[in-house]
């Protein structure tokens, strides 16, 4: 297992990591074919595929979080990012992604994005490969 260390810079940001991830698996080198599983170790935070080319569906996923989750609803949690778990729930934590020659299989328009609900923080990313 290898880990991919993520700085966020705001309090809710999707990072596109997919470039980071495919050096890792380049890195190893002996996964010729097979997949890599990401996992998020926290738990305001998430990881999602979405489109990279256009930078608004970023914002527009984040706008929409927002405004289904909203940071203040008379949550229980005394330490006030509620908001935050909740939207770590619903993005998810892992993600499992197809190698072939040692490339990330995923669409053309597609990148992988670390989700930051509750930053600016250093997170990190479990990457786990496996051969098939
Ligand atoms: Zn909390």
């Amino acid at each position: 297992m290898k880990i991919l260390n993520v700085t966020s810079r705001s309090r809710d940001e999707l990072i596109d990591i997919t470039e980071k991830i495919q050096q890792v698996v380049s890195s190893v080198g002996i996964i010729e074919n097979g997949y890599c599983m990401l996992f998020v170790p926290h738990t305001t935070a998430g990881i999602t595929i979405n489109e990279s080319a256009d930078p608004s569906v970023k914002s527009d996923i984040l706008m929409m979080l927002n405004a289904l989750i909203p940071r203040e609803a008379g949550y229980r949690h005394l330490e006030g990012n509620s908001a935050a778990h909740v939207k770590s729930t619903l993005v998810g934590s892992s993600q499992l992604v197809a190698i072939e020659q040692n490339r990330l299989v995923l669409g053309t328009w597609q990148g992988i994005f670390f989700c930051e609900f509750d930053g600016p923080r250093n997170r990190k990313v479990h990457v786990h490969l496996f051969n098939s």
